[in-house]
């Protein structure tokens, strides 16, 4: 017999909600079928309309709250309700951190088997707004009007906004410029559907310790109309701009940078510094986009590392070098490796730059490089991984375990994978001592998490 689903489209129940989800939509129980409510917290009591039904689950839309949660906060952005970037402005900042602490228990119990491993309180921000170095933020047209913000959730549709709360003030200043000056000078928004169009992206990014900023323009085609002007202007308002950047994306994709990016002003790149560490930074790098809690991250994986300045460390994941280099101070050598080559470029100019000798850079899959590094005879104390959303390689996780280190410091930006992997860990002998979330992302889901692992 076919199961029905217990509630249909268009129907009203008063519910109570009994969890979160790690997306941070609420969940209430009718007759033991699930429904998500977006907007809902823990132990609220709400009516709430049906709005889709799944075979396993269905949506319900929240009407009227009748119990309200003490963790429930006014959202202060303006267009937090239709915009995709944050999920989590109605919920307090204690009630944030709380529920990530929470999504990391459960993901380890649910998916790793993990449920003794110490899961610490997120170490959160002072003030937690205004924290993002780098924007990346679309640009449309809707009815004859340029705009510019972040797509609605689940959508291509452009929320356009003059302000957005967790980037630095200066990406909204230069946001605003751009849109206003692109109309002055007649450059055309990019357009998806017809692939017409000119300006797709403008990407700034800023330096907390330097102020230095950044802004690349990112357009269909080689030409850009009034280039000379636009740069103008944003030269003309921002004392503190070192490079304006030009990058072609001719594609039909999602994906934001193409191939091709060439100075249009200044230098190619702007510099930060991580606990005294310089870095050069281009458009292109990965780098971690909360300045603040990147020290309190990294501090951290330091602090599992344990270092005494006589071990091997290998870093796998590296980036543009910087878990490497901040560890090196403390090792005898450091080891990196990275898939893309203009980071591995990166890396060792950050290395020169900072008279770092003992740190070495290699461009490759981890899960290749590091066999070789065995087969050459390196050995290593410690290794630290920083994969990707996907995590870690299996392949890599056996060679991590073959490398013998004594301890390993696994950072990870993906609750589920880390816990998968962790698991795959412990059946190689490495126990989870534990796990430190850290709110790199404060009003989103994401959640950051170092997890220090040894040998039993
Ligand atoms: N540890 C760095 C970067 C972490 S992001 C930092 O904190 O800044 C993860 C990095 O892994 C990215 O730079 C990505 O390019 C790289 N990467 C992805 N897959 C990889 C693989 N199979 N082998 C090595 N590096 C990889």
């Amino acid at each position: 017999m076919k199961q029905q689903a217990p509630v249909k489209k268009n129907e009203q129940y008063r519910v109570l909600v009994e969890d979160l989800t790690h997306d941070g939509a609420g969940v209430a129980k009718i007759d033991g079928f699930p429904v998500f409510i977006k907007g809902a917290l823990l132990r609220e009591e709400a009516d709430i309309k049906i709005v889709q039904t799944k075979k396993n689950f269905a949506f319900g839309r929240l009407l009227t709250l009748h119990e309200t949660s003490e963790n429930r906060t006014d959202p202060p952005c303006p267009v937090f309700q239709r915009c995709g970037g944050c999920q989590l402005q109605h919920l307090t900042y204690s009630g944030q951190l709380a529920y990530k602490q929470n999504v990391v228990k459960e993901a380890l119990a649910r998916i790793g088997g993990l449920t003794d491993v110490p899961v610490h309180e997120t170490l959160g921000m002072t003030d937690p707004w205004r924290y993002r170095n780098k924007s990346q933020i679309p640009i449309g047209e809707q009815k004859g009007k340029i705009v510019s913000g972040f797509y609605a959730e689940r959508s291509k549709d452009i929320v356009d906004t003059d302000e957005c709360l967790i980037q630095h003030s200066d990406a909204d200043r230069a946001m605003n410029l751009v849109k206003a000056a692109a109309s002055e000078l007649g450059i055309r928004a990019y357009d998806p559907q017809k692939h017409k169009g000119q300006l797709r992206h403008v990407v700034i990014r800023h330096a907390k310790t330097t102020d230095e900023l950044m802004i690349v323009l990112i357009t269909k085609d080689k030409g850009l109309p009034n280039k000379k002007q636009l740069a103008e202007k944003l030269c003309e308002t921002f004392p503190n701009l070192k490079s304006i950047m030009h990058n072609v994306n001719p594609k039909r994709t999602n994906v934001i940078f193409g191939e091709e990016t060439n100075i249009v002003w200044g230098e190619s790149v702007i510099y930060d510094e991580i606990n005294g560490v310089r870095f050069a930074i281009s458009a292109r790098s990965f780098y971690q986009v909360n300045p603040e809690q990147t020290d309190v991250l990294y501090g951290k994986a330091l602090e599992y590392a344990a270092l005494t300045g006589t071990e091997t460390v290998m870093d796998a994941y590296c980036g543009i070098g910087t878990i490497s280099l901040f560890l090196a101070g403390r090792a005898r050598r450091v080891y990196g490796v990275e898939i893309v080559p203009d980071a591995v470029d990166d890396a060792k100019r950050n290395a020169e730059i900072n008279h770092i000798e003992n740190a070495d850079f290699f461009v490759g899959e981890a899960e290749s490089i590091m066999p070789w590094w065995q087969a050459q005879g390196i050995r290593a104390d410690v290794i630290v991984v920083d994969p990707p959303r996907k995590g870690c390689d299996e392949s890599l996780l056996t060679t991590m375990a073959k490398l013998a280190p004594e301890r390993i410091v696994y950072v990870s930006c993906n609750p589920a994978t880390l816990a998968r992997d962790l698991s795959i860990l412990a059946e190689k002998g490495y126990e989870t001592k534990e796990v430190q979330p850290v709110d790199m992302f404060p009003h989103t889901t994401h959640v950051e998490c170092v997890a220090l692992l040894t040998f039993s």
